[in-house]
């Protein structure tokens, strides 16, 4: 059957149709997550019916609705428990239940955005081969899930395995939305890469010192060019995003960990840096944690949703 998944992203929301193991209708909408999800589950709604109607399929034909969420999820029950700073902040009362049985008389499966992403690489990309995964989205946050033995890994408040950006890094550093100090999310992020370009003022010859508006995007791109202040910076933050991944490896003992996110789309070789980075510093005797790159980074969370609603036809019919 075909399955409708949502992923709602901070800037993007992603919608698509699959049906076996083909995404047959993909659409990217800006999103506006400060205004709320509550007025936003019509909009959902109507794009939902439009993307059923461009493939000439009925709502009978969909096996349920797969929402990613950028916050902690209950998903047994299918309930946000927990939203982002200023993300869709309404999110945690709502009934997403009760919404898609009115809006479509169809099941509902609700799941953090990370461990929906890694259930799709995992069914259907790059984690296919292997049951011991840990996926890390690196971009503006740090994003990550684990799966161990087969069994993906949520806790008794679900928050297991996808707190990995909110390991301290620094004991002296500032303090971070989550409550902790020094958080590695925080040490990486957009602000941490303009702090650093700040204290660098010496070095004013630099072609990233002097973008108008610098970004991860814009920091590869002068690194590849040789720009002393952009390696300087990006070494620093490859070291962090290393560091993420030894403290992974030595919490939750995978055998490959998958790297997603925005800047998996750059032109430098990131996934080779992080690979030497982990041979030479994690502790792991019985061989090496392979770095790989994901598959659908753009619709990991979509294939996500479908295995879920798989399982759940499966579980009914039992
Ligand atoms: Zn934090």
């Amino acid at each position: 059957m075909t399955s409708a998944a949502v992923d709602l992203g901070g800037t993007r929301i992603k919608l698509g149709l699959i049906e076996g193991s083909s995404l047959q209708y993909f659409k990217i909408i800006p999103a506006s997550p400060e205004n709320g999800l509550k007025d936003l589950l019509p909009e959902i709604k109507g794009q939902i019916s439009e993307a059923v109607e461009t493939l000439a399929l009925d709502i009978k034909d969909l096996s349920g609705i797969g929402i990613s969420f950028p916050g902690l999820v209950n998903s047994k029950e299918n309930r946000i428990l927990s939203a982002p700073v200023a993300k869709y902040s309404d999110a945690a009362s709502l009934d997403l239940k009760k919404w898609a049985l009115k809006s479509f008389a169809l099941p509902i499966v609700v799941e953090n955005d990370a461990n929906m992403a890694l259930l799709g690489e995992w069914k259907y990309g790059a984690g296919k081969d292997c049951d011991n995964l840990v996926m890390v989205t690196l971009g503006t946050g740090i994003g990550t899930s684990v799966i161990i033995n087969g069994e993906p890994l949520r806790g008794v408040h679900f928050q297991a395995g996808c707190l990995g950006g909110h390991f301290t890094l620094d004991a002296n550093g500032d303090k971070c939305i989550c409550g902790n100090y020094g958080c590695i999310e925080m040490q990486t992020s957009k602000g941490a890469l303009l702090k650093m370009l700040k204290s660098e003022r010496e070095i004013t010859n630099s072609s990233l010192f002097n973008e108008k508006k610098p970004d991860f995007k814009k920091l590869f791109e002068h690194a590849k060019q040789k720009d002393a202040l952009a390696k300087k910076i990006l070494g620093h933050i490859l070291k962090i995003w290393g560091i993420a991944l030894v403290n992974l490896i030595h919490a939750y003992d995978p055998e490959k960990i998958i790297i997603s996110g925005g800047i998996i789309g750059a032109d430098y070789p990131i996934v080779q840096k992080l690979q030497e980075f982990v041979n030479k510093h994690a502790w792991t005797p019985w061989g090496e944690v392979k770095i790989v790159k994901a598959l659908n980074p753009d619709s990991a969370a979509l294939f996500g949703a479908h295995f879920k609603l798989n399982e759940l036809i499966i579980k009914k019919s039992l």
